[in-house]
């Protein structure tokens, strides 16, 4: 693979970045990830501005403008070949000369790195449906930005494979925040049902591009709190990411959720989804 490591697009065993990089030693650092279908980047900007956010909430300066950004992104999809996957970037507040708590001075050149992943069959149709239990969400308090802190959604992650399913919802005061690394949905009836935004999950960009075309295909949409009882109750589930896109959830701690096999609302949000993407896509 080809990556690209502060201005430089090298192969990745030639990259480096110092021992001494605050994202290494503090986890002090964004990301994105952005997937691509037929070579072309879906909702680019979506990410760009997320990002643009996640940046300036934890007073880190913007080292790449968007366009430069966008150019890097079509530069590494050209140079790997990349047909169905995703571009992964993350930014740090860079390496000062020693550790320390406090922030190295502004003008410390922060670490920009990006590198993709190639995954064939990525927009398939039908998906392989996942399981999920549930975990107490034990995640910091500002989840709305996009840290490199990864560590209790990838321990969740495990919790969840070693009780023979796919991932974990996780659960905060009784309610439902968000997957490990997606957001959450149920469906009753005919109402597609997610938490609403706030600093305890990440503002999905798959979430809000679902949400707009379920709108626009008059599903009726809320966006509100519910329990894992509700879930299990639930005709339907099913979880967005950029890497996901639309998957449906037919186990909840081991309970079957509707027919058990996906299919419904779930499916259909899925298509228009990928058939808006490739459409959209840059
Ligand atoms: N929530 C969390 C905790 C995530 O890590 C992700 C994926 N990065 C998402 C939701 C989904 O966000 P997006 O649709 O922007 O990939």
């Amino acid at each position: 693979r080809t990556v690209y490591v502060n201005g430089q697009y090298l192969p990745e065993d030639e990259a480096k970045v110092s021992i001494f990089d605050r994202g290494f030693l503090m986890a002090d650092g964004v990301y994105e990830v952005t997937s691509v279908i037929g070579g072309k980047l879906v909702d680019f900007d979506g990410h760009a501005t997320r990002l643009e956010r996640s940046l300036s909430e934890l007073d880190m300066g913007q080292p790449l403008t968007k366009d430069e950004l966008l150019e890097v992104h079509r530069e590494l999809v050209r140079l790997n070949e990349i047909d169905e996957g995703g571009v992964y970037l993350q930014i740090t507040r860079g390496a000062p000369a020693d550790r320390d708590f406090v922030f190295p001075p502004a003008d410390t050149p922060q670490t920009v790195v990006l590198f993709t992943q190639s995954k064939p069959g990525l927009s398939a149709a039908t998906p392989k449906p996942i399981s999920v239990i549930s975990i107490e969400d034990q995640r910091w308090g500002r989840r709305d930005i996009k840290t490199v802190q990864l560590l209790y959604p990838s321990l969740g992650k495990m919790m969840a494979k070693a009780a023979g399913a796919d991932d974990a919802w996780m659960v905060e005061d009784g309610f439902v925040t968000e997957g490990t690394s997606n957001n959450a949905y149920i469906v009753k009836g005919r109402k597609i049902i997610t938490r609403h935004l706030g600093n305890e999950i990440l503002h999905g960009i798959t979430r809000a591009a679902v949400l707009r075309f379920a709108r626009e295909a008059q599903m009726e949409v809320e966006e509100r709190n519910f329990t894992i009882d509700e879930a299990k109750e639930a005709d339907e589930a099913f979880i967005t990411s950029a890497t996901m896109f639309v998957t449906p959830v037919v186990a909840i701690d081991g309970e079957q959720i509707g027919n058990g096999e996906g299919g419904g609302i779930a499916a259909r949000l899925r298509e228009i989804y990928i058939e808006e993407s490739r459409k959209a896509a840059v």
